[in-house]
Parts: structure tokens; C-alpha cells; sequence
């Protein structure tokens, strides 16, 4: 049977939302992890580039901090500053009835500024590690002690590699009760051990592999 968003166990609003960015059937990244974030999983999700990672996590938070919005809600960290933007886009178009806040925090743009808008409160950070634990380090203006959800975006390329140190210190001001959503290309070993290290109960979807 064919899913659509309202399968889903989403919002009339946020099913409205879909429709008017054009967006109408959900894709199985989509279908298999939404409701299972809903639910308060910790979630792996592995699917090419092009499947729909981005809504398969922003939906789900949507929902949950429309119930409960508070300071900063979730943080997405993500490997560019151009995916990083792409994010933040998603999230303001699908946002825009609840006036969503989200700042991006990637390098290239003026730090006290930066600051300056994450002492706002944005519901939402999207961040590169880099440009994030650069502020973690300056005399910060803000607390992610309270995030509710921790996304890792391109999973794969964040961990066990150059954004290794970033990583590590952004995980230490993070609160250790929280929903980690790891979207990624493919499924690594690093993925799989951090997986272990949560304790959390993790929903793990990977994308069939297609014939060619
Ligand atoms: P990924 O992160 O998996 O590479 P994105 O989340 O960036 O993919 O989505 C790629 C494009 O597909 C975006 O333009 C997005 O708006 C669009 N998209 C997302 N979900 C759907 C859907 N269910 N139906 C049609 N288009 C979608
Ligand atoms: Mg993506």
C-alpha cells in the first residue's frame, strides 16, 4: 500500500505543509523512519542523495517542538556550508506557520553577528562543526544544554575523520538525555558504534540496493 504523509502519524499542519512546497507522496526514508522518530527512537537512516534525508528528520522535530517550543531545540550538524544552507531553507519553508527560528552557524560569516543571533534563541541551529566549536570556544553566547534532538547529516563524513576534535567538543556541552537522528549515505562501522554508545533504542533503516 502506497503511505502518504498523513500515513505518517504527522500533523494536519505539517501534512499541509508538504502540499504547498509541492511535496506529495512521502519517499520509504520518509515512510520508515518519520514515525519511529515520532515515537522517541534514536534513529539511523541510510539512503542515497536525492531520497529525502532532510524531511525524513525536520518533520518529526517540527512536530514535537510545536508542542514544547523552548530555546534551542534541536541541533543539526552537517559536513558544508552549502548543505548547511539547504537544511536551514527546508526547515524555514515547512517552519514558516509556526515562525520558526533557525540560524545557521557556518564559517565565512562575521562570528560577533553569529553570536549574536544564537543568543536569540533560535528553535533550530544548523551548524558545521567547525564554525560551531569556534563559538563553543570564544566566550559563547548561548547553551545547548537543553537540546531535545542531535542530527547528524551526512553521518558518514562527520565522524571518524577530520571533524573528529569539533565533534568531540561539541558532544561535551550536549545533554546526554537526547534523540539522536543519524542520516547518512551509507551505514559505517562508526555509525554502528556509536549506535552502541547511546544505550538508547535505535530504529535502523537502510535503504535497499537498487538493480541496476
Ligand atoms: P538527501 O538529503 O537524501 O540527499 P534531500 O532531503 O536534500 O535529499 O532532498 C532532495 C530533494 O527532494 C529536495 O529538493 C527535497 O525538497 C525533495 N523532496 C524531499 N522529500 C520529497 C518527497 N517526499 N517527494 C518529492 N520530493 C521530495
Ligand atoms: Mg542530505
Amino acid at each position: 500500500m502506497v503511505k502518504t504523509f498523513s500515513d505518517l502519524n504527522l500533523n494536519t499542519w505539517l501534512v499541509r505543509q508538504c502540499t504547498v512546497i509541492g511535496v506529495k507522496q512521502p519517499t520509504p526514508i520518509q515512510v520508515n523512519c518519520i514515525p519511529e522518530i515520532l515515537k522517541g527512537k534514536d534513529c539511523i537512516g541510510a539512503a542515497k542523495t536525492g531520497s529525502g534525508k532532510t524531511l525524513a528528520f525536520a518533520l518529526p522535530i517540527l512536530q514535537e517542538l510545536c508542542e514544547d517550543p523552548y530555546g534551542i531545540f534541536a541541533l543539526i550538524l552537517t559536513p558544508t556550508r552549502e548543505l548547511a544552507y539547504q537544511i536551514g531553507d527546508q526547515f524555514a519553508v515547512v517552519g514558516k506557520p509556526i515562525n520558526l527560528k533557525c540560524c545557521i552557524v557556518v564559517g565565512g560569516m562575521d562570528m560577533v553577528a553569529q553570536g549574536q543571533e544564537l543568543a536569540k534563541k533560535p528553535h533550530i541551529v544548523v551548524a558545521t562543526p567547525g564554525r560551531l566549536a569556534d563559538h563553543l570556544e570564544s566566550c559563547n553566547t548561548f547553551s545547548l544544554a537543553r537540546i531535545k534532538y542531535l542530527v547528524l547529516d551526512e553521518a558518514d563524513r562527520l565522524l571518524g575523520g577530520h571533524f573528529d576534535e569539533q565533534i568531540k567538543a561539541i558532544f561535551k556541552v550536549l545533554p546526554k538525555k537526547r534523540q539522536n537522528l543519524f542520516f547518512s549515505a551509507t551505514i559505517t562501522d562508526t555509525l554502528e558504534k556509536l549506535k552502541e554508545a547511546t544505550g538508547n533504542d535505535v530504529f535502523l533503516y537502510e535503504a535497499p540496493a537498487e538493480v541496476a
